[in-house]
């Protein structure tokens, strides 16, 4: 059964590139029926914070990426990473080393100044050519002289476990983005598994809670794609399955530059604070950087039911937040009425509570939903109902209501109390007669009667317009030009 996961490092926010991944991850389980779970690597004790946590807990819950079991807390589990690693040592594939920082330090130290040895003026070939290959072999992956065996300096030296790395040849990955990926194993150093301290490493966290949580695919950022060679042999020590992993190229900028803040916002939640809707998001994030034929927009059921990991694209996806605009249009389209109300709400009542302008907003909002690309922009096209009488009336309004367009208006507003019936229907009805019985055009009547009632605010046909704001608060407005 597919089992996936997403494993992000409490040291911030949800950024979007992890949100995609995680999104990845989720489409991929349920296209598999599998489960998708969620583990906070919380392993680096100095960067992990509870707030970056619950930050990214509230970015998945919001992008509905819900977790199939509770998530998993890396550092609760170092007892469990340390039991493995002394298994390992058991089995002979890992072992302690008594190399200390200082040692390794001063190895290092040791490589750079032959390094620049090396270069120095008026040294003959000869000592350059044996001065750089000492150069590299100080600086070269470390393989510990321990590995064989050799005993202990002393008996109570204290020691780091080291993977026993692959020993020569090619490591070869079959990515499921990336295809075959070799390396020479050479460039694996016998990594550290268990610091002095006796608190696990990252590289060992990873495949031991990867292991016990049943995962089978790892879709994960290609930054990792490095890591995975360090990986693999830990599962191979284990003689543990080694999932099935696909590194995905990270998300660049519009202008095809690595992602920055100066393209857009990099947190997940800042795009809900700018109005966006999480299915908008979604189906957005699922074009970075994948595709399925030519189709532009999915719902999510249409995404469960197409996702594999053949749709990635080798070349990174591109942040385009004109796109994601557009995006968010189609599904503001698609969102039920009051589901909308409610998600509009907070912008309507920032200033005041909505009240009796409750009625009004919720007869016009099923004919508005195309009137703006987030919700504050699609909120703020709803001023004209919210606005007080007597209304504020702007330059152009003002102009529209003096002099004859107010006689007019004076006309039509005895038509309209007539009418028994108030529906944008019947009042197109009443506004053509009066206007035919009067010798008028529309467009005599159309900018005093707009004035009048919007104050000069954007709103659509003025019909449905009267229609929304109800018979008394629709003649009232006229009523106070007239006054
Ligand atoms: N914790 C790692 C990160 O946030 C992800 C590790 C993984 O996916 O294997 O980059």
């Amino acid at each position: 059964d597919v089992v996936t996961r997403f494993a992000p490092s409490p040291t911030g926010m949800l950024h979007i590139g992890g949100a995609r991944t995680a999104l990845f991850n989720y489409l991929f389980a349920k296209h598999n029926n599998g489960k998708f779970l969620l583990r906070i690597e919380d392993t680096d004790r100095e960067r992990s914070t509870p707030e970056a946590t619950a930050a990214i807990l509230e970015g998945m819950e919001w992008l509905g990426l819900t977790s199939d079991e509770p998530p998993v807390m890396q550092f609760e589990r170092a007892p469990r990473h340390a039991e493995v690693a002394e298994e390992m040592i058991r089995r002979g594939t890992a072992f302690r080393c008594y190399a200390t920082q200082e040692e390794l330090q001063a190895r290092r130290d040791l490589g750079e100044e032959k390094r620049k040895a090396a270069k120095a003026e008026g040294i003959s070939e000869e000592e350059k050519a044996s001065l750089l290959e000492e150069a590299h072999a100080l600086l070269a992956p470390y393989r510990s002289p321990w590995r064989d065996g050799a005993p202990p300096p002393s008996p109570d030296a204290p020691y780091t476990v080291r993977l026993r790395a692959p020993e020569s040849g090619e490591r070869i990955l079959e990515d499921g983005v990336q295809g075959t990926v070799r390396i020479q194993a050479d460039e694996l150093d016998d990594l550290i598994l268990l610091r002095a301290d006796g608190t696990p490493t990252y590289m060992l966290a990873v495949v031991v809670d990867d292991h016990d949580m049943g995962v089978t695919h790892i879709i994960r950022g290609d930054d990792h794609l490095r890591n995975a060679f360090r990986q693999i042999p830990i599962y191979e020590a284990m003689g543990w399955d080694i999932p099935f992993m696909a590194h995905v190229p990270m998300i660049h900028g519009a202008d095809g530059a690595k992602l920055s803040k100066r393209h857009g916002a990099l947190s997940t939640l800042a795009y809900r604070d700018m109005g966006y809707l999480p299915e908008a998001m979604r189906a957005y994030l699922l074009r970075i950087g994948w595709s399925h034929g030519d189709q532009e927009i999915f719902t999510d059921e249409e995404a469960v039911a197409a996702f594999d990991v053949s749709g990635i694209n080798r070349a990174p996806g591109r942040l385009d937040l004109d796109k994601l605009g557009q995006v968010n249009s189609h599904f503001l389209r698609l969102a039920s009425d009051e589901r909308l109300f409610e998600l509009l709400k907070p912008y309507w009542e920032e200033e005041a509570p909505i009240g009796e302008a409750e009625s009004r907003l919720r007869a016009a909002l099923p004919h508005m939903k195309d009137r703006g690309t987030t919700l504050p922009e699609l909120a703020q096209a709803f001023a004209f109902l919210l606005t007080k009488r007597p209304l504020e009336m702007n330059k152009k309004a003002r102009k529209a209501v003096a002099g004859e367009g107010l006689d007019r208006l004076r006309g039509l507003r005895n038509e309209l109390q007539q009418l028994s019936d108030w529906t944008a229907e019947q009042i197109s009805v009443t506004i053509a007669s009066y206007c035919t019985a009067q010798g008028l055009s529309m467009g005599q009547i159309g900018p005093p009667l707009r004035a009048a009632l919007t104050g000069g605010l954007p709103a659509p046909d003025i019909a449905p317009v009267l229609e929304w704001l109800g018979r008394d608060e629709a003649l009232g407005r006229i009523e106070d030009q007239l006054a």
